[in-house]
């Protein structure tokens, strides 16, 4: 078992200890971007805000989910979800705590936003796991564990809502072991829950943290702590609970896992913490895991070549657009991951797509509740940059040299809708939102090649209501959705053009451009698709899209 010593051995350096660290370095090396994960309900919006409240970045909790000011949280910007009460946005947040500057990005729960959380996750070095301990492994928790899997995301865990009857916790790492596949390290111990919840036992630090229900105000967040689990002290608080809890203890020791970091940057072992997030309870041993433990940003692949953090010059790469962040602000925010260098305000970096300089002046951070201009910003940090439809996701950015990152998908859809409209004058301004949503992933946008209808391709259902509403909404658009006969999209691609250009011909009602000019093949049906794809050999079909 670890002793708190070689616990603190194994983080990562803070701030620059050496001179040998440049400042663009250490800036770096400080920085710790994580996304929060979790099934509806388990209680993210709550923990996000408790995260800021520990951190001191808002002093009163309510700040984010004004369940008191009346105002919505920081990421239910879209009328929608107001609606709904489902997170359609992703929202960014800053903040520093200890010596460390953190990231944290909020994922849309639902499920069919998944290919924008999927976007997000690209973003970010390390997860934050939810778990509704009332009610385990959840559907939704699967698929974004899955999806972290395909990166290797390292992944801390949180049981959540000890103040209630919950399910016992043995059974909870072993659901989470099974179901998720990924090894259980709980770092503390639940003692008791619901109405008898009275703490937990930190493993490796041998205290006992004392339950208190909690006070959502800022300098009231200090918890009694008792040093070692044979303390007498806990005898004289529960005489009648405390033996049966150290042999339970006993038990846990034995037969969980060890904290290992390898297997946790490997994304093979999480370490669990338990505890109450609307009590601020087990929240500030989370946030010391994530600065402790979870990576600084790392080197990224830009196609030619690896670009490290380090390096003075400035990178990153968008994974998000988003619009009407703010009904005062009416234009277009893309998200953008410094990967390299210094950010400073007013520089100039080349948007490399379009290979256009860009003058960063209006660049905005996201602390907390409100936008700021940003001053500077380094790798692992999430910049806003407004922008009026010219930036797409995926698109890169430096200082001149050409990068493209990569690992920045759209997913062939697996819903489809052809778009008609009420009013035929309004034509104009359908396409205009459809070319504006599709650039930002809302929805991803085919025109065929034969003139007919647009096609709206979705993985998730409700993303055709966020689009309809926001048609109407933003662009005075009725439109009306109707199913239509196709199965699934195929991006495709040929190294011989005139052979591409036949391609385009024989097949003119099944290909379509999407909105980043991509041609793609609408296939009516399985059989179909299979037999387009034995017909024509050379050329590539593919189920994902990284960049125009
Ligand atoms: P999200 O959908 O994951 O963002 O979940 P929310 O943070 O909105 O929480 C869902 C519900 O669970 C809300 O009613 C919260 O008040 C409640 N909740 C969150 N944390 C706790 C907790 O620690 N204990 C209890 N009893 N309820 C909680």
């Amino acid at each position: 078992r670890l002793s708190p010593l070689q616990f603190k051995a194994f983080s990562f350096p803070g701030p620059p200890m050496s001179d040998a660290l440049t400042a663009v370095a250490g800036e770096a090396a400080r920085r710790r971007t994580f996304a929060i994960i979790s099934h509806p309900d388990a209680g993210k919006t709550t923990l996000t805000e408790k995260l800021l409240l520990f951190s001191g970045a808002i002093q009163m909790a309510g700040t984010v989910k004004g369940k008191k000011s009346g105002k919505f949280a920081t990421s239910d910007w879209m009328e929608i979800e107001k609606q709904r009460g489902i997170s359609v946005a992703s929202s960014v947040m800053q903040f520093d705590y200890r010596e460390h500057v953190v990231n944290l990005l909020d994922t849309p729960g639902h499920q069919d936003f998944s290919e924008d959380t999927y976007r997000v996750l690209t973003a970010v070095d390390a997860a934050l796991m939810v778990i509704d301990a009332a009610k385990g492994v959840e559907a939704q928790t699967i698929k974004l564990l899955n999806v972290c899997r395909l990166r290797t995301t390292p992944i801390v865990t949180f049981m959540n809502k000890y103040d209630r009857e919950v399910r016992d916790s043995l059974e909870l790492l072993d659901e989470v072991e099974n179901v998720l596949n990924i090894r259980c390290a709980p770092i503390t111990w639940p003692i008791g829950m619901g109405k008898t919840f009275r703490g937990v036992y930190h493993l490796m630090n041998d205290q006992v943290m004392l339950f208190e229900a909690g006070q959502d105000i800022a300098d009231q967040l200090v918890s009694e702590v008792i040093q070692g689990i044979d303390n007498p002290r806990l005898d004289e608080l529960f005489p009648l609970e405390m033996a049966q809890l150290r042999m339970e203890i006993e038990l846990v020791k034995g037969a969980s896992n060890e904290f290992d970091l390898e297997a946790f940057l490997a994304g093979e072992l999480t370490p669990v913490f338990f505890g109450s997030a609307i009590n601020n309870f087990g929240v500030r041993e989370i946030l010391n895991a994530l600065v402790d433990w979870a990576p600084p940003p790392s080197p990224r692949d830009a196609s030619v070549r690896m670009v490290d953090p380090s390096e003075e010059k400035f990178s990153g790469f968008v994974f998000k657009i988003q619009a009407n962040m703010d009904p005062k602000h009416r234009d277009r925010i893309a998200f953008m991951r410094v990967c390299s260098g210094r950010f400073e305000r007013g520089m100039k970096m080349k948007h490399l797509r379009l290979n256009r300089d860009i003058a960063a002046s209006s660049v905005v951070t996201f602390m907390a509740h409100d936008r700021e201009i940003v001053e500077e910003a380094f790798a692992g940090d999430i910049i806003g940059i407004p922008n009026h439809g010219n930036i797409q996701i995926g698109d890169s950015f430096s200082e001149g040299e050409a990068l493209q990152f990569t690992g920045i998908p759209f997913f062939a859809p697996e819903l489809f809708r052809s778009v008609r409209i009420r009013n035929p004058l309004k034509i104009k301004q359908l396409h205009k939102g459809l070319q504006q949503l599709g650039e930002e992933g809302a929805v991803q946008v085919f025109k065929p090649a034969n003139g007919a209808d647009l096609i709206l391709g979705a993985v998730g259902v409700l993303q055709f209501e966020v689009v309809a509403h926001r048609l109407q909404t933003e662009y005075g658009v009725e439109a009306v959705f109707d199913p239509c006969q196709i199965y699934t999209a195929r991006w495709v691609s040929c190294d011989d053009a005139r052979m591409l250009n036949d391609f385009e011909k024989a097949l003119v009602n099944n290909v379509a451009i999407d909105a980043a000019g991509s041609l793609a093949y609408l296939a009516p049906n399985r059989v179909n698709l299979d037999l387009t794809q034995e017909r024509w050999p050379k050329v590539v079909f593919h189920e994902t899209r990284e960049h125009a």
